[in-house]
């Protein structure tokens, strides 16, 4: 099976997501060819490689710019034809769910997002798929020939064994009425490390007793390079901006480790952090529910264990 693998990067580095979604496919691919937008270091198209890439198509034109969902479409719609694609793999995101339905009805492709296995490939192509923001789990078969799937983030490691990839700069054709949108400026809110794309999240809740306390939150973040988080409650207080608002009606997060200071666990923040692959809840309660999510807990009052958390590790890293 020849697949094709979307990548996103961010400030020229190609996102983890992605090299996972690189290696998703070399599970189960003869050849994986990735595609990526944009100004990147060979360094960077390198690390596509090692993640399982055979192949890199690097598009460098700047009408096709990364965030332009109906000119990355188009071209990913070309390299479809071009290389005979039969599976495209994304890491699901917001760009990611855009352009993968629009992909789909270019190539009258199958489309399942938010995939939690690889495939099982033994009768026909059936997935699982995350459903009712991780409550429950859909197996979905796919019956098309040609398919498309955006995985959730930790669904597999990402591998290092696989060697540089052949990288080819990759012109698509004009685009034809997908040029009716142009990308003409863009400007982050913030320079802090994205909530949801963030490898580490530490995040904070009602336990904190007031926005003054959030020091200790962004001083263990600190040493930890994580983005913050917060409950609902502490959002809707004004503790926090609402942007770092984590759960069901905030940001998904699925980072490699989740800290959850004086947050109870209920289960519409639960839906939010579900998928992170490691979760530390700190918490006074040893009954709060969140420790029943929590791959490590301590139990203890947050204004004598995070500053000695973040000195202990300040410490390992000196
Ligand atoms: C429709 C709907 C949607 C919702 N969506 C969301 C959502 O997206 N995200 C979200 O977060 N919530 C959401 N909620 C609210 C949710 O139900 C909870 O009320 C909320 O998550 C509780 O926030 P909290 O854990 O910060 O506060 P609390 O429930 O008050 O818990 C505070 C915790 O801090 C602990 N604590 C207290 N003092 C300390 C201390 N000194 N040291 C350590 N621990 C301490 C307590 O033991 C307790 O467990 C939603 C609710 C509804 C009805």
């Amino acid at each position: 099976m020849k697949v094709l693998v979307f990548t996103e990067s961010d400030e020229g580095k190609i996102k983890k997501s992605s090299l996972e979604a690189v290696s998703y496919a070399a599970e189960i691919a003869q050849r994986t060819v990735a595609m990526v937008f944009g100004v990147l270091e060979s360094s960077e198209l390198n690390k596509i490689g090692a993640a399982g890439a055979k192949k890199v198509l690097h598009i460098t034109d700047s009408d096709f710019e990364p965030s332009n969902i109906m000119a990355v479409s188009t071209a990913i719609a070309q390299v479809f034809e071009a290389e005979d694609i039969e599976l495209m793999v994304m890491a699901k995101s917001s760009l990611a769910d855009s352009v993968s339905a629009r992909v789909s009805i270019k190539m009258d492709a199958s489309l399942v997002s938010n995939v939690t296995e690889l495939p099982d490939m033994a009768n026909g192509f059936t997935v699982n798929r995350s459903i009712y923001t991780g409550k429950a789990f859909a197996k979905t078969k796919l019956t098309s020939d040609k398919k498309i799937l955006t995985i959730r983030k930790n669904t597999v490691p990402i591998g290092e064994n696989g060697s540089d990839p052949e990288t080819v700069v990759f012109q698509p054709n004009s685009m034809g009425s997908d040029a009716a949108v142009k990308v003409l400026s863009q400007e982050k809110t913030s320079g802090d490390i994205l909530l949801p794309e963030a490898d580490i999240v530490v995040s904070g809740g009602r336990g904190l007793k007031g926005p003054e306390n959030w020091g200790m939150i962004e001083d263990l973040a600190a040493v930890l390079s994580a983005a913050t988080g917060c409950s609902k409650p502490v959002s809707d207080m004004d503790w926090r901006p609402h942007h770092e608002h984590v759960g069901q009606t905030g940001i998904k997060v699925s980072p490699s480790l989740y800290i959850a200071v004086g947050i109870s666990g209920a289960i519409q923040h639960l839906a939010g952090v579900n998928s992170s692959k490691f979760i530390v809840v700190i918490n006074k309660d040893p009954e709060a529910p969140f420790f029943k999510a929590a791959d490590y807990g301590i139990v203890g009052d947050a204004f004598e264990v995070l500053p000695q958390l973040t000195k202990a590790i300040q410490a390992a890293k000196e």
